[in-house]
């Protein structure tokens, strides 16, 4: 879709640092990660959020998004994570084509929701390269 930022990074219009991708899902990191190992699921369909995903995506999206979190969680040792959508203006969806975050959280972390953590394009393609290293270890 013209004008959609993430349809333009699936198309490699715009440069991302991409963990996963397949026929119907890519994953990339966050730029502004709430913790750095922040990675956005996303299908490559453009629909504006979850309601809106035909069945075969939805049930892509939802395999990709536990492969992608359990690189996020040996790349990152993190103790626990969150799986989050934000649908529709009123939920705080900024970007409308449909993604999940998946969020490392630590012991202590504080647990605050969409706060950013100050990281450096560097230290994203270093993750996202860790990332996708452990990937290639789980089948
Ligand atoms: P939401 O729409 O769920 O509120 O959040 C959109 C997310 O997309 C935000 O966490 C934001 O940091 C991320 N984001 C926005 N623009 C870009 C971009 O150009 N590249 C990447 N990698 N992430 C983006
Ligand atoms: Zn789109």
């Amino acid at each position: 879709m013209q004008d959609c930022i993430f349809c333009k990074i699936i198309a490699g219009e715009i440069p991302s640092t991409q963990v996963y991708q397949d026929d119907f899902v890519v994953a990339f990191m966050d730029i502004k990660p709430v913790h750095l190992g922040h990675v956005l699921v996303v299908p490559r369909v453009h629909v504006e959020t979850t309601l809106e995903m035909d069945a075969t995506t939805l049930m892509r999206v939802t395999a990709a998004m536990q492969h992608v979190a359990r690189g996020v969680v040996a790349a990152t040792a993190a103790d626990g994570w969150n799986l989050g959508a934000n649908s529709g203006a009123a939920a705080g969806q900024v970007v409308f084509h449909a993604h999940w975050h998946i969020i490392p959280r630590f012991a202590g972390d504080g647990l605050k929701s969409w706060q950013d953590e100050e990281v450096t394009t560097e230290q994203l393609i270093e993750m996202g390269g860790k990332i996708r290293t452990e990937l290639t270890g789980i089948l």
